[in-house]
């Protein structure tokens, strides 16, 4: 009995969230136009959801860049520090549309928390905390709205491999030229 009433109200709980349409996860292939959070040439595969330690998915990607490469905020917003064993020195943006971005690994920040506007240098390119013994990268996550994390991939195909034209294309249909998690490294123009 106990266990059914459970269920009746898990069910009721998912329908108003149905009916809100508020807890719809973005479909694949969502992307936005940003600033490329890594300057100067970047290499990044669609890592998304790749096995990690302790039966983790990988919920971003890494884009990686010698250490010390700057890194700027994606977008207009506010930053918050957030550190951590397994993110090092990451970072929180989060954009005026309510959408955040998060980095990790950062070698060093540059500033505090504050208010920043897309392309504003906030730290550069390392490998603290579970990173320690990898090449240097930024791992970066997308989260609409605040909510659960989305692959960032097309948005990064969009915002760094062509910056000149990164506003010409917002949406990468999925399952169109996306190479998996063992893919090859997507090139950039410089
Ligand atoms: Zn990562």
């Amino acid at each position: 009995m106990k266990l059914h009433g459970v269920r009746v109200v898990v069910l009721a709980v998912a329908a108003i969230a149905l009916l809100a349409g508020c807890f719809a996860p973005p479909p694949d292939g969502w992307s936005t136009v940003i600033t490329c959070p890594v300057t100067g040439p970047v290499r990044f595969t669609n890592d998304w959801h790749a096995p990690r330690a302790g039966g983790q998915l990988h919920e971003g990607n890494d884009i990686f860049a010698p250490r010390g490469t700057w890194n700027v905020a994606a977008v207009d917003g506010h930053t918050r520090l957030s550190q951590g064993e397994r993110q090092g020195n990451g970072l929180w943006l989060t954009g005026n549309d309510g959408t955040q971005y998060f980095y990790a690994h950062f070698d060093d920040y540059w500033g505090g928390a504050r208010d920043v506007v897309a392309g504003e240098l906030i730290g550069f390119t390392g490998n603290t905390g579970d990173a320690q013994f990898t090449e240097t990268h930024t791992h970066f996550e997308i989260h609409p709205n605040g909510g659960p994390a989305v692959n960032p991939y097309p948005t990064l195909v969009a915002s760094c491999t062509n910056r000149v034209a990164s506003s010409a294309s917002s949406t990468v249909p999925s399952g169109q030229g996306f190479p998996g998690a063992a893919g090859a490294a997507v090139p950039t123009p410089r």
